[in-house]
């Protein structure tokens, strides 16, 4: 190319690690904590590692733990939980979970969100589930290459103490932009993380932090084992919807996920006897709504202003703490909320019925 020159932005040096057993792996975590990154598909993290957000000495990848990637129908993990749950493994890549048959039976707002999370190379090639709960907040002023941030000072995440996107704010507010982790959450998903000396299962949303810098509770030595998801009752339904520039490639800029469980009487229009609403993409971790989901329950399915009421709510809760950092104008990604509530829970209400 004469004139221009073509410039290969290449990976800092590393160790590659690739232990072939969960025990070797948490071993290594252990050894090397703080200074060593999981590797799963890589989409997430080699992108930082090229832009210099991030160095680990050592990659520890995930490559030959295939018991990390199945997904499958199972008693849930403690004796007192005896109904059935759905255990997707933390290795299970993107198209092997919109694939099943488990899932687009049962989750269909997951396959939803999955399908939609960038492209089908991502989905198909590499990304993995626990990549995609697992990956980094974003945010305009820090995904960005070394060059180009060199010429300003380093805002919170990269270490320093300005932040870019809410001027003066003493903290950061990158944002969470995965598309399974809103879905997931409102479908009630528990996650058990492992490390060398034990093991603990906790529900999905407290491994998210609320703070941008440092988005997810997780020590440094654990890896994220697997995703379990209480299979749901007769009369309920799921839904997932996502905005974004483009319908592939594009991180969600606001995005809903929501399940609606009805009551079951015949001859008599079913009522809403429980919702989850969790709204995404709008600040530094998915937000579960519960006046929101509360301000259903007892409605009937077909009760339009109650509907509509339960989308101003998660609009006005989501609006709280909503960032202009991920594109779009601020105010149009908060009005979203309110239609992609709104059409979400439509469309789990007539799955819902469809259902009973
Ligand atoms: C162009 C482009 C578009 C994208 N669009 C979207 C989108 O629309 N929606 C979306 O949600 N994502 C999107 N992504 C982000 C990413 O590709 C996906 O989220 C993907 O699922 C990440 O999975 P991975 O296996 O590649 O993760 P990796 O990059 O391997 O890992 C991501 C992070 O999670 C950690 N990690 C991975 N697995 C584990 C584990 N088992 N235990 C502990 N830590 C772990 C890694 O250490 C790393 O910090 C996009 C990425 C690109 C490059």
């Amino acid at each position: 190319m004469k004139g221009r020159e073509r410039k290969i932005v290449r990976l800092p040096n590393f160790e590659y690690l690739e232990p072939g057993t969960l025990d070797e792996a948490l071993e290594i975590l252990h050894v090397h904590r703080g200074n060593c990154s999981v590797l799963a598909g890589g989409t997430d993290l080699l992108v930082r590692m090229k832009q210099r957000l991030l160095t680990p000495k050592h990659l520890i990848s995930l490559k030959s733990l295939d018991h990390l990637n199945h997904i499958r129908q199972e008693n849930g993990s403690s004796p007192s939980e005896k109904d059935e749950v759905t255990k997707i493994g933390a290795r299970t890549p993107l198209a092997d979970i919109s694939r099943s048959d488990i899932i687009q039976k049962h989750f269909p707002g997951l396959f939803q969100a999955i399908e939609s999370v960038g492209a089908p190379s991502i989905q198909h090639h590499r990304g993995t589930i626990g990549g995609n709960l697992c990956q980094d907040n974003r945010c305009l002023h820090y995904n960005q290459s070394a060059f180009w941030r060199s010429g300003r000072q380093a805002c919170h995440k990269a270490g320093g103490n300005i932040c870019y996107a809410k001027e003066g704010s003493d903290r950061c507010h990158a944002t969470c932009q995965s598309d399974g982790a809103p879905m997931l959450m409102a479908l009630d998903a528990k996650v058990t993380l492992l490390r060398k000396d034990g093991q603990r299962t906790l529900p999905l949303e407290d491994i998210y932090t609320l703070a941008g810098e440092h988005p997810l509770s997780m020590e440094p030595d654990e890896i994220l084992a697997d995703i379990q998801i209480p299979l749901p009752g007769l009369g309920t339904g799921n839904a997932y919807k996502k905005l974004a520039y483009r319908s592939a490639i594009d991180y969600p800029i606001a995005s809903a996920g929501v399940v609606v469980q009805t009551s079951q009487e015949k001859n008599s229009e079913p009522v809403i006897e429980k919702s989850r609403i969790v709204v995404g993409a709008m600040s530094s971790a998915p937000m579960m709504l519960a006046q929101a989901s509360k301000s259903l329950e007892g409605k009937s399915v077909s009760d339009q202003d109650a509907l509509k009421k339960a989308a101003a709510i998660a609009m006005d809760h989501a609006s709280a703490f909503a960032t202009d950092n991920v594109g779009s104008e601020l105010g149009y990604r908060i009005r979203m909320v309110a239609v992609l509530v709104r059409r979400a829970l439509d469309e789990a209400i007539k799955r819902a019925r469809s259902e009973a």
